[in-house]
């Protein structure tokens, strides 16, 4: 028996509607920014397998860290003890963060990352005596993972729905999406800023905090904004002392060109949420990372203001070995480099296909992010994925969105390769 009919006869998937979706696709073995299937067919992972992926597939000095500290200490309860990979992570993501950032909280994916932080903010009102302050603001499209307060404060992504009743309140702002050519920017803008100021007004001693993807949404379609207008929400939140909160979970570790998105912006969040990118693929791993100054509210000699969170699997020591090879990787010229190529041939890519397919419309680049709409029906769309795959492109469009996230070892030929399988496919379509 094949191991996809193995697999539909025993298994349930994330975000999958099992009666109609495809066979799923049966994976062996992986390698660079290859995975290769049952039957030895090659798929240029161009989605970074759910964004997770940096380095490339089975990196083999990210495998030997985990394979040594293996043999060393796989793992210990992280409340009342620690262990040397916990520590020497944060003490090199510190090398990379603003000082300001410099206290660590472990979990174990995106969404308690998020889970963290939300609880973080709220309390730290509680802890200060401010318990009217309980209202969170985010933005219509942010996705911030599918775990209750997650949900919360993603309600106006479109994905949870059904839950909405559960949900603890939230005031959600227009998105000023924006694209390469696109002419009502400054007025949608002006709208979103707009609607905050109202909330301002008139929730004032209510508001807790903001969360927000910064410089681009990834779930939602890969929804760029300008970070002139984040750095006006953010000015307005430090007028009106509301935390800040900013979701890197997708954007984290070199993705939007930075090491973190924020560092484009002048501002500095109170809490930053990471994840995916950070043990380069390998294992789960999460920090909420916050300042000194939040920290110390939490300080007492009762337990009762203590931030009572925890995870089984928190700081594994596993993870945090994987998370420090990846983040020296990162740091080399090397991988740096490649991230400045692979935003380059995006922009020749992306030229290209503006030239080449009348379908295509608003086209952005963000770093190694590339993304454009196609102008067609939304049930073609499993269609054109169903051809990517048989042209042996992993590409996962988002509604009409397109978008491209490779790891960063991936050559200039096989992007460039990428960009013309992609202008025939689409073409296809426009006979
Ligand atoms: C993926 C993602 C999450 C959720 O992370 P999980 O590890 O899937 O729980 C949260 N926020 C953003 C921006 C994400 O891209």
């Amino acid at each position: 028996m094949s191991l996809s009919t193995r697999d539909k006869s025993i298994i349930w998937h994330p975000f999958t509607q099992e009666k109609t979706a495809p066979e799923v696709v049966a994976i062996k073995r992986a390698a660079g920014a290859y995975i290769y299937d049952e039957n030895n067919k090659a798929y240029l992972d161009l989605i970074s397998s759910w964004w997770v992926n940096i380095h490339g597939h089975a990196h083999a000095e990210i495998a030997h860290s985990i394979y040594e500290q293996a043999l060393t200490l796989e793992h210990v309860i992280f409340a009342g003890f620690t262990h040397e990979p916990a520590v020497h992570l944060c003490e090199e993501l510190q090398t990379v963060l603003p000082s300001k950032l410099s206290k660590f909280f472990f979990s174990d994916n995106g969404s308690t990352a998020v889970e963290v932080a939300l609880k973080m903010a709220y309390q730290y009102w509680r802890n200060l005596g401010f318990p009217e302050k309980t209202i969170f603001l985010s933005f219509e499209g942010g996705y911030h993972g599918d775990t209750f307060g997650a949900m919360s404060v993603g309600a106006k992504s479109g994905f949870h729905d059904h839950f909405k009743d559960l949900f603890f309140k939230v005031l959600s702002i227009p998105y000023p999406e924006t694209w390469d050519d696109d002419e009502a920017i400054e007025e949608k803008e002006a709208h979103a800023i707009g609607v905050l100021q109202g909330y301002l007004d008139q929730y004032h001693n209510e508001l807790a905090g903001i969360i927000l993807e910064p410089l681009i949404q990834g779930a939602s379609g890969m929804r760029i904004c300008r970070p002139s207008f984040i750095k006006k929400v953010i000015s307005l939140m430090r007028q009106n002392n509301i935390l800040v909160i900013f979701d890197e979970i997708m954007t984290g570790f070199g993705r939007t060109g930075s090491y973190f998105a924020f560092q484009q912006l002048d501002s500095i969040p109170d809490f930053l949420c990471i994840s995916k990118g950070i043990t380069g693929g390998f294992l789960p791993l999460a920090l909420t990372i916050t300042s000194p100054g939040i920290y110390n509210t939490f300080l007492d000699d009762d337990f009762k203001s203590a931030f009572a969170h925890g995870h089984s699997y928190t700081a594994n020591p596993l993870a945090c070995r994987a998370a420090i090879t990846s983040l020296d990787l990162l740091k080399r010229s090397l991988c740096q480099k490649a991230i400045k190529n692979i935003h380059h041939m995006h922009n020749e890519g992306i030229q290209s296909l503006k030239t080449n397919c009348l379908l295509v419309e608003k086209t952005r680049i963000l770093g190694t992010i590339a993304a454009f709409d196609l102008k067609i029906s939304k049930t073609l769309m499993p269609v054109i994925k169903k051809r990517f795959l048989e042209e042996g492109l992993l590409l996962r469009p988002l509604m009409n969105t397109v978008y491209l996230l490779p790891p960063y070892c991936i050559a200039k030929k096989e992007l460039e390769g990428v960009y013309e399988k992609m202008i025939k496919i689409i073409n296809e379509l426009d006979l």
